[in-house]
């Protein structure tokens, strides 16, 4: 069997064995932490019933125990000149499937039809650090396809998600991700657990799915509304809707704002910082109701 990557010596060879610089441009941070592995994969509550996708394999550390843990893998990395060293790295598995492509261009649904008979997958990932929003919002969007998304992210990033009106860091992030799913910090994990280092702390976040979102509501309307609120988050509600609000090519006027927040009960000076997402819910609802939206 070949070894397991999760000590800073074994990869620092394998890096050299292939050449391998860590490229800039795709995030490439490799982690030789096995202890922060193992508990992204226990956070995940992953078994061999479960079908994993990993975005951005790297060199195949994490991909090396997500084989020994799950049924089936499929691991979707940019870097095609990765090819050989992940050739090399998962050869005693027969459960991976590695595609070269970009994970922002995948077609989600497809992979879950072609390995998985269809059903929900989960995520776990050390993701690349430049799109990580983009490539949460993609997989929560896909609703119901992820049990779970447990990845590796910047700390900061994490403390957004979690964050709550109560929270300096809140925001539309932390909104968007709480409509679709529970996310918690399951770990801190520092600089000094990758090759190279990033600048930045990390951190592991569990994203647990819902199946119905925790508000009932217009879902276009309301991230309409949560996007203008913090477009211009110094402004009260009023102000940043009333100038900046726009859904299916309609404004709204100061008074049909000022109505809806009255009808849930907020002052008429409130920011969308103050509202927590079921607050946001009720207050679509009434715009919606005073608007015909
Ligand atoms: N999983 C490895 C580990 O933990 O050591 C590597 C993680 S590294 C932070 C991020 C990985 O994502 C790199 O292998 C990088 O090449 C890959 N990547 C970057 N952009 C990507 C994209 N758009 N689609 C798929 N993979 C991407």
């Amino acid at each position: 069997m070949r070894e397991l990557l999760t000590e800073p010596y074994a990869t620092v060879r394998l890096l050299e064995e292939y050449g391998i610089h860590a490229r800039k441009k795709y995030g490439q941070n490799f982690l030789i932490d096995g202890s922060v592995i193992r508990r992204a994969i226990e956070a995940a509550c992953i078994t061999k019933e479960d079908c994993v996708l990993e975005i951005g394999p790297g060199i195949g550390t994490m991909t090396q125990h997500l084989c020994m843990a799950a049924g089936k893998v499929i691991a979707v990395e940019i870097d095609e000149g990765l090819r050989p060293v992940l050739a090399d790295t998962l050869q005693d598995f027969d459960n991976v499937q590695v595609l070269f492509q970009d994970i922002l261009r995948t077609d989600l649904r497809g992979l879950s039809e072609q390995y998985h008979g269809g059903r929900r997958l989960k995520c776990v990932a050390n993701l690349p650090y430049y799109i990580t929003t983009p490539i949460l919002i993609r997989l929560l969007q896909e609703k119901g396809l992820f049990e779970s998304i447990t990845v590796m992210v910047q700390k900061e990033v994490a403390d957004r998600i979690c964050a709550t009106e109560k929270d300096k860091e809140y925001g539309a992030l932390s909104l968007a991700v709480q409509y679709y799913s529970q996310p918690q910090i399951v770990a801190a994990v520092p600089p000094n657990c990758f090759i190279p280092r990033p600048g930045v702390d990390s951190a592991v976040l569990c994203m647990k799915a819902y199946e119905v979102p925790p508000a009932e509501t217009n879902e276009e309307l309301l991230f309409a509304v949560i996007r203008a609120s913090f477009n211009q988050r110094r402004k009260t509600l009023a102000n940043a809707l009333s100038h900046g609000l726009q859904y299916e090519g309609r404004t709204f006027s100061r008074e049909e704002v000022t109505a809806a927040l009255e009808a849930v009960g907020k002052p008429a000076d409130v920011r969308g910082e103050k509202l927590s997402l079921s607050d946001f819910a009720a207050f679509t609802n009434a715009l919606s109701a005073e608007t015909g939206k």
